[in-house]
């Protein structure tokens, strides 16, 4: 077990209080994997502080020798890959198979943005005032809070982290309460790599105490934030009064939509992947199964067969196809989505409770759920369970089951199972989402490619690739009048 301290200025740092929080595996619930502090609003303006201390230094270093910080991490990163991925699976739960996919994308992340310090571009254009040269340049906005959840640990961190590093700005990163660790291997890293005091700077606490604090920190300059809506769309107005930048990455409620071409084995396959995949704990799950009439039965018979094959438990086993729900109160909001699905009059086709008996008594294990004829109207087909729970709706026609996929509020990814060009691209064009997928399941993304939803699923610029550039940097526009002229009196 490791007691973690807050990291400020390159150092572990006691917190103010002596509140901690233990970090529990999931899947065995006797294991603390760590403890963190809960940290007050003193330990937060510390650490800006500190990233306020560090800023003109790290803004001032050129782009490309960040990008060669950034180069370090990666290979750091790659020679601690099996230790992020145990930690990631002993706090957070997914599988060994499913962190070191996980801690993959994030090196690939990493490798991304430290090219990125060559490549912060701007742009030559023409005046319309004779002797002018105009051009923009991209520069750093300042101290940035950068607030994560629990489902992607490492991940989304570095996500956030990298872009901002390499642009210049320096960090405060407050991780989820529920994990920790993982973010505590990442600041080590940035140690072992020599990284400059304070670019980074890591604080553990409620999002209630800590959160709120660097949002209404002034000298803090942005907030990156993923999360869930409620949080999301409160701290997105808070930081708008600020008059800060801001991005928000919240829920989804993606839907697979299958057409009476399909093909039907992948098709039942990507659900399964979609839906299960992580225990169903990612933004991108596929939590509706949209499918017509013609094909449902054969659908739902095949998706059945494969999902009582999948083998729940704990995630350090190879064997383990699914592992637990984060902790009690996830499980709990996911057995209640289960208890409304089946009130609501939802035909429950397999699964539907908690896994008892020897290991799974250990941790929060769930079947793998799937509900039938499940309506429009229902909440399980409106709202986030964020659990291995999968809805499927039959739908008459093509256009129903369009219309359908869009009469949710979210909109972050959503795939369409067909063979025939013209309904794809009809989908590619109609379809109400920031990511979206022909013939390959909602999940997944990559380092170099822009990442995030429209709807209520997010609000401000896209993370990651190159969009998210444009979030960490400000755009400065010169003209540079090199005979005087313009002073001649054309200007307007
Ligand atoms: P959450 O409860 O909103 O928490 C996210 C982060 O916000 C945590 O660090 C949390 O701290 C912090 N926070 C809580 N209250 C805060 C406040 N008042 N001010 C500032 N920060 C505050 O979300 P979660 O349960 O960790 O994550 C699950 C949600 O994330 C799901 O809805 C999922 O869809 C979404 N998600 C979206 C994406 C995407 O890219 N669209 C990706 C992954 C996840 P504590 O941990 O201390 O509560």
């Amino acid at each position: 077990m490791r007691t973690l301290d807050n990291f400020i200025d390159g150092q572990w740092r006691a917190p103010a209080g002596a509140a901690r929080q233990p970090d529990v595996n999931p899947a065995d619930t006797a294991e603390i994997v760590a403890e963190s502090p809960r940290s007050t609003a003193a330990d937060a303006a510390a650490a800006v502080k500190a990233a306020e201390r560090a800023y003109p230094g790290w803004r001032a270093t050129p782009a490309p020798q960040r990008g060669q910080l950034l180069y370090r991490v990666q290979r750091r990163m790659e020679a601690r890959r099996d230790d992020l991925a145990e930690a990631l699976t002993r706090e957070e739960g997914k599988t060994l198979a499913e962190s070191k996919g996980e801690v993959q994308r994030a090196i690939n992340v990493v490798e991304f943005y430290a090219g990125e310090g060559r490549r912060l571009l701007g742009e030559t254009i023409p005046s319309e005032l004779p002797y002018n040269f105009c051009y923009t340049v991209r520069e750093p906005i300042g101290p940035l809070a950068l607030i994560t959840p629990w489902n992607f640990p490492v991940a989304i961190p570095v996500w956030k982290l990298a872009p901002a590093l390499a642009c210049g700005n320096t960090v405060v990163l407050k991780p989820a309460s529920l994990t920790p660790l993982s973010v505590a291997l990442l600041a080590d890293i940035f140690t072992e790599c020599d990284a400059p005091p304070g670019i980074l700077n890591v604080v553990y606490g409620s999002g209630g105490d800590v959160g709120e604090a660097l949002l209404a920190h002034p000298a803090i300059r942005g907030v990156s934030f993923t999360g869930s809506n409620d949080i999301g769309n409160r701290l997105y107005g808070a930081g708008a009064a600020r008059g800060i930048k801001c991005q928000c990455e919240m829920g989804g409620k993606n839907p697979i939509v299958v057409l009476d071409d399909a093909d039907l084995e992948l098709a039942v396959a990507s659900a399964a992947q979609g839906a299960y995949g992580s225990t169903g704990q990612r933004c991108t799950a596929t939590s509706r199964a949209i499918v017509v009439d013609a094909i449902a039965d054969e659908f739902v018979e095949r998706l059945e067969a494969k999902v009582q094959g999948l083998v729940v438990g704990n995630g350090l086993d190879p064997a383990t196809d699914v592992g637990p729900s984060v902790d009690e109160t996830q499980m709990n909001s996911v057995l209640d989505y289960i208890a409304v699905g089946k009130k609501e009059g939802a035909r429950r086709v397999t699964g539907g409770a908690r896994l008892t008996g020897d290991a799974h008594d250990r941790g929060y294990f769930l079947q793998p759920t799937i509900f039938d004829r499940v309506t429009p109207d229902m909440r399980i087909a409106q709202e986030e369970i964020f659990g291995p729970v999968l809805s499927v709706l039959r739908v008459p026609d093509v256009a129903s089951a369009l219309s359908v996929a869009n009469a949710v509020r979210y909109g972050l990814a959503a795939s369409v199972y067909t063979r025939d060009v013209s309904r794809a691209f009809t989908f590619v064009d109609q379809l109400e989402a920031g990511i979206i997928h022909v013939n390959s399941p909602t999940v997944g993304g990559e380092a170099h490619i822009p990442f995030g939803g429209m709807k209520a699923t997010g609000v401000g610029l896209r993370e990651m690739g190159r969009e998210a550039v444009a979030f960490y940097t400000e755009l400065k526009v010169v003209y540079l009048d090199y005979t005087g002229s313009a002073r001649a009196g054309n200007l307007y």
